[in-house]
């Protein structure tokens, strides 16, 4: 086995326990490799072992790896979407977790259109504000949610979120369960539903399950001591 096959393995299992110890079904969580960074070659081993949704954070190497690759891989974007790059991200991304604005997401919904797409877009929330992180504010998400509902072409499936690196425990739970309670009372006050939660990184995916998540987003602890 290689350290990719084992690591990826390891996660995985890693994955399907914090899911038992939450006393969720197997399977609720979904494992995105994020491959940002990696050269070609990893992906390509990832995608031999089955992998086929992957994550990337910069727009130029989506594209060039989404050119590489085979045609059935499902690209996340997972990074900062500047305005003009906005139609590049959505002729590659089958999903976006980091709509940060209702300016964005109206953007993203009329160019989606043009192009003949329909992404699944995630609402990032900066919920512990950090001035370092993307992301609208607890107190937007609301009106965003609404703005979502009325968009054509996006579809909004949640909300996304990054917690601190350095984050506690209890730190991590207070801001996983923050956002799982937005999701919650935005789908009340909108009527709509938000089923995925996109929270969770290597350092605190297990918090991120135990507090509802449905994606959770882990590269390096996937790609530790795999040779570039
Ligand atoms: C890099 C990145 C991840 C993965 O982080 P790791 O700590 O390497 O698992 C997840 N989400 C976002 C938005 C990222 O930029």
């Amino acid at each position: 086995m290689s350290q990719l096959q084992e690591n990826l393995a390891a996660v995985q299992a890693a994955v399907r326990a914090a899911e038992i110890a939450a006393g969720r079904p197997a399977d609720s969580v979904k494992l995105l490799v994020v491959s940002k960074t990696m050269p070609l070659n990893l992906l390509q081993e990832l995608y031999a072992l089955g992998v086929r949704e992957f994550g990337e954070n910069r727009e130029p190497e989506l594209e060039q790896k989404a050119a590489a690759m085979p045609d059935d891989v499902i690209w996340h974007f997972i990074g900062p979407v500047q305005s003009n790059k906005i139609r590049k991200v959505v002729k590659r991304a089958g999903i976006i977790h980091s709509v940060d604005s209702v300016e964005k997401l109206l953007k993203f919904d009329r160019i989606a259109g043009e192009e003949g797409k329909t992404p699944e877009v995630f609402l990032e929330v900066n919920v512990s504000g950090e001035l370092s992180k993307g992301g609208m504010t607890p107190e937007q998400v609301v009106d965003a949610v609404k703005a979502a509902a009325d968009c054509r072409f996006v579809k909004c499936c949640g909300l996304m979120t990054m917690a601190p690196l350095a984050a506690e425990t209890e730190e991590l739970r207070q801001i996983f369960g923050t956002l799982r309670d937005l999701r919650d009372r935005a789908e009340i006050e909108c009527g709509c539903s938000l089923p995925q939660l996109s929270m969770g990184m290597s350092g605190d995916f297990p918090e991120a399950i135990a507090c509802g998540a449905t994606v959770v987003r882990v590269g390096s602890k996937i790609f530790a001591g795999v040779p570039k």
